[in-house]
């Protein structure tokens, strides 16, 4: 058993850090609070690889490892979630699935444009019928002639109305459950396709969250994604690396929110004293630093998992459910530990603790996770 990183890793967690802590933190704030997709950061992430980077360099990708791609999305977030899921969204969801499931041709068309970042993606399960139950999904694609016709709709979908290509699960066999879903690859103008409004939502103001809408969509038959039928069987594998790219974006917002805490702790005085010298404020401090840790620990076990081509589903599902109680758990104390200042939008801790809520239920409910990992130990279906 290994703790280290390698020379590389360490490398490409240094070049994201440092860019996270030159263009995030409180250069996002003003976004958030114009609740403005920040264009001109997320155009920056191209050139450093991240938009791409667990695509082979074959298509223009940067080729990374999981455990190197947690590290990216661990540092984003602790510089700022919106950016952070947007990035995460781009890659762990959309762009992941065409890399697991597109023939070649779909891969030479569509993975050099998302990889470098010129294309933004986004990827819809979710319905407004239908979360948690994917399989109810309702959206439905019926083939005509050399085309997929698409009509329904996805909600909550990250980077909706800033994506240029969308992965979607429509239903292509009523009769069949699960095995009756199919993915399609989408393009903006498309005719019939288009992004709803975007929500005005709890917190990660500065990301993008519609709706897609699909009213006799024309879908060239080329844009089936994987083979018919097999669309939710892809979905799931897609979520594997998902969660644990969700489990490390939590583990960024938890330390964003402990570093904000130590450093107001260390100027903010009561009593004649700096806060962190009372005993009861050490203490939260040395609770979530173990926490925290053990977190980042369960999320890199799961992203070496992936990288060793095992099953991390159960992994997965551990490292997003623990990291993301300890987001929350995090960002609670942090405005805790601010007093009247953590309520306050000057301070970012008002910020993360509206963020972090988002890592218990994107990607799989805390609760749909436990589902997965007590089936496992109970051995159910
Ligand atoms: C900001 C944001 C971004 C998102 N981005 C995307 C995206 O890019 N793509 C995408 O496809 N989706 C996205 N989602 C959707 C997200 O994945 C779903 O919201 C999530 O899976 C929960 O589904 P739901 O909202 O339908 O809740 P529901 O499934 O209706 O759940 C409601 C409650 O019931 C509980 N529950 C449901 N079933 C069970 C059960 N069997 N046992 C115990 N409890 C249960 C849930 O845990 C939850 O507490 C996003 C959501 C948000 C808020």
């Amino acid at each position: 058993m290994d703790f280290e990183l390698t020379e590389d890793q360490r490398r490409i967690r240094a070049v994201a850090r440092e860019f996270a802590e030159a263009e995030l933190g409180d250069r996002i704030a003003p976004y958030d609070e114009r609740h403005e997709f920040p264009h001109e950061i997320v155009k920056k992430l191209g050139p450093l690889g991240f938009m791409g980077a667990l695509v082979d360099p074959d298509y223009g990708g940067a080729g990374l490892d999981h455990v190197s791609y947690a590290l990216i999305v661990e540092e984003l977030n602790r510089g700022d979630a919106s950016v952070g899921i947007t990035m995460w969204a781009h890659n762990s969801l959309c762009t992941g699935h065409i890399a697991l499931a597109a023939s070649r041709a779909q891969k030479l068309r569509y993975l050099p444009p998302l990889a470098s970042g010129a294309v933004l993606g986004a990827w819809g399960l979710t319905e407004p019928g239908s979360g948690s139950d994917a399989a109810a999904l309702r959206t439905r694609a019926e083939e005509r002639g050399d085309a997929w016709v698409l009509n329904g709709s996805k909600a909550f979908i990250t980077n909706a109305s800033v994506a240029g290509t969308a992965v979607v699960m429509a239903r292509t066999d009523p009769e069949k459950r699960s095995r009756g879903i199919s993915a399609f690859i989408v393009e903006k103008g498309m005719p019939g396709f288009s992004a709803g409004t975007p929500y005005r939502k709890l917190g990660l103001h500065a990301s993008d969250t519609a709706e897609l809408i699909f009213e006799d969509a024309r879908v060239p038959g080329a844009n089936l994604l994987g083979g018919r039928g097999q669309g939710f069987v892809d979905a799931m594998q897609v979520l594997e690396g998902g969660r644990i790219a969700m489990a490390a974006m939590a583990v960024g917002i938890a330390q964003a929110a402990l570093d904000r805490s130590v450093e107001y702790m260390k100027q903010r005085t009561a009593f004649g004293r700096t806060l962190a010298e009372f005993n009861g404020l050490q203490g939260m401090i040395a609770d979530l630093a173990t926490e925290i840790e053990a977190a980042r620990l369960l999320t890199l076990r799961a992203a070496c998992l992936k990288d060793s081509g095992r099953p991390a589903m159960h992994a997965a599902a551990m490292a997003k459910v623990f990291a993301s109680e300890v987001a929350m758990k995090a960002a609670t104390k942090a405005v805790q530990i601010h007093g009247g200042a953590g309520y306050v939008t000057e301070f970012p801790v008002e910020r993360i603790f509206r963020d972090a809520k988002l890592t218990e239920i994107g990607e799989g409910t805390s609760e749909i996770q436990r589902l997965v990992i007590a089936r496992e130990i109970l051995n159910l279906p």
